[in-house]
């Protein structure tokens, strides 16, 4: 999947990866070297999964990523609500800048608040526009949710570039319409649970942060107040764990992919 992320524009790497030379191979290396190809093909060939297309960035593609910087992107789903402002009080405070992913049907509804947020530097990104769960859904049902979302963002002056698909649920009738919508779909690396009132502080000193530090996409949900209340203490520990927060255009075209030696 590594080789197909690299492909896509959308992932190259701004910065060079600091990959080490590959030593001159020996002739028995050759037939190795020859396997790979073969099984790197193999891998990239279209009957796979979802996850492995490039239109998809998916936890594992997104984890692989932001690991010399320990970039953090805070997303919030399910928005613009009433704990939307807050929120955006409680970013431009700490000076962090996150993603909204909201629901098209709701953005008439709070427009101010939806300009005041692109106003202050935060992207914004398509949840649909009722909130439905795309997959196995009629092709063009899904794109009229895409497209409709992006439509009422349109009013607004806003063009999104990621879709995150309701509940992480998409096939490939989702990228298709997100790729006709000039979109990729986004998901997350790190789930905070926070819509089963997790304490989201208990997700901080999981592995699934990676080697080094804090890092990754968090998912979380601006229309809860328990989330909007825990978010300046957690921007604090995650300021203090090393994250430098970005938003997830920034994320995607900053971080690179990871090198594996
Ligand atoms: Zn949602």
């Amino acid at each position: 999947m590594l080789a197909q992320i690299t492909a896509h524009p959308l992932h190259a790497p701004r910065t060079q990866c600091r990959c080490r030379a590959l030593p001159a191979r020996p002739a028995p290396a050759r037939f190795l070297f020859f396997l790979c190809i073969l099984l790197v093909a193999a891998l990239l060939h279209p009957a796979h999964t979802l996850a492995r297309d490039p239109a998809v960035l998916d936890g594992l593609a997104l984890a692989q990523r932001g690991v010399s910087a320990n970039l953090c992107a805070l997303t919030f789903d399910d928005g613009p609500g009433q704990t939307t402002e807050a929120l955006l009080n409680i970013l431009r405070d700490k000076g962090v800048r996150g993603t909204f992913f909201v629901v098209g049907s709701r953005v008439h509804l709070y427009a101010d608040v939806m300009k005041r947020l692109v106003a202050e530097g935060n992207e914004v990104g398509n949840h649909t526009f009722t909130h439905t769960s795309l997959r196995q859904r009629a092709p063009v049902e899904q794109l009229s949710e895409i497209a409709r979302t992006n439509e009422e963002l349109a009013k607004l002056g806003i063009v999104p570039r990621y879709l995150r698909p309701p509940y992480g649920r998409y096939d490939n009738a989702t990228i298709d319409a997100a790729a006709a919508q000039s979109m990729t779909i986004a998901l997350w690396s790190v789930d905070s649970r926070d819509w089963r009132k997790h304490d989201l502080f208990a997700m901080l000193p999981r592995k699934s942060f990676g080697v080094r530090g804090v890092r990754g996409v968090f998912l979380f949900h601006d229309n809860h107040r328990e989330t909007v209340e825990a978010m300046p203490a957690l921007i604090d520990r995650l300021a203090e764990a090393g994250c430098t927060f970005v938003t997830m255009s920034e994320y995607v075209e900053t971080s690179g992919p990871l090198c594996l030696h």
